[in-house]
């Protein structure tokens, strides 16, 4: 790694956006790879049903392995069900398996069913600097529990008409939960994603998203990129598939202006990431 500074405290941040296909999992598993490949210890919650986090970090999450389900549901420690990443040294995952499916419902009968990944996260002793956690496309009882866990939420945003749409109900959500839940809840970084420089439409969305949130968007937007989209049918990251393509160096840049934000650090354009 490159030896940037880190986090004080194991930053936790809710990749969430209730939209489908934006780039939640995309980011989650490229910004967790990047932030280790930075020398950090990073674990990666996959907490969608559909457990693309895990198919994209080479993680076995067939219906028999421990997964996040028994964690929520069960009780399970975290620690009983974390894999390493095999290729990232520093890369843990908190595989989904398809039983996260029902959890939604399992959970309504629980008790403390808002914080269960909370008191799970809490329990958990390895030492880490991040905590990604990859949300389901609703904003049901699963990301709930992320809300509850994290501090930070990060929003990824698809370049794309009614970008913006539907994002008023995630934020309400995250003003109710800082309200009832966990009163540190903030949305600290919004990412723009799969970034078309060529077309004028993808340079609208952006300025318009930026004079709509500000100082959380960061600088740097991720590219469209083909490299990125291939890399998960290897269970890899493209931080690992193609480390020199303009995805992989956009999600490393990204992750640095994370790190350094974190800290208080101005943030500087190193690598100016290829638009297309
Ligand atoms: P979500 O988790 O929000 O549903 P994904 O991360 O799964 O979204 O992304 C949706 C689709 O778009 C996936 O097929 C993914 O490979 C692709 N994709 C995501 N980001 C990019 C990108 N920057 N360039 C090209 N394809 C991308
Ligand atoms: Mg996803």
């Amino acid at each position: 790694g490159e030896g940037l500074p880190r986090p004080e405290q194991t930053r936790i941040m809710v990749v969430a956006n209730q939209k489908g296909g934006v780039g939640k999992t995309t980011t989650t598993v490229n910004l967790a790879a990047s932030l280790a490949l930075h020398g950090a210890r990073v674990l990666v919650v996959d907490l969608d049903p559909q457990g693309n986090a895990s198919t994209a970090l080479g993680i076995d999450h067939h219906a028999e392995v421990p997964s996040i389900y028994d964690v929520l549901v069960e009780s399970k420690p975290l620690s009983d069900i974390v894999q390493p990443v095999l290729d990232v040294e520093g890369l843990f995952c908190a595989p989904a398996t398809i039983d996260l499916a029902g959890a939604e419902i399992e959970l309504v009968s629980l008790v403390a069913r808002e914080s269960r990944l909370q008191r799970a996260i809490q329990a958990y002793e390895q030492p880490l600097d991040y905590i990604l956690i990859d949300c389901p496309p609703s904003l049901g009882l699963l990301t709930v529990n992320a809300l509850v866990a994290g501090a930070e939420v990060l929003i990824p945003i698809q370049c794309e008409y009614y970008a913006l749409e539907g994002l008023g109900q995630l934020l309400r959500n995250v003003d109710l939960v800082r309200g009832h839940l966990n009163p540190n809840l903030h949305v600290s970084t919004i990412l723009l994603t799969m970034y078309d420089g060529r077309t004028r439409l993808a340079s609208q969305v952006a300025e318009e998203v930026r004079s709509h949130f500000g100082e959380e968007v960061l600088r740097t937007s991720i590219p469209r990129s083909v490299r990125i989209s291939e890399a998960p049918s290897y269970g890899q990251t493209v931080l690992t598939y193609d480390p020199g393509s303009s995805g992989a160096l956009s999600y490393f840049e990204a992750a640095r202006e994370i790190a350094l934000r974190g800290v208080g650090v101005r943030y500087e354009v190193q690598h100016a990431p290829q638009m297309g």
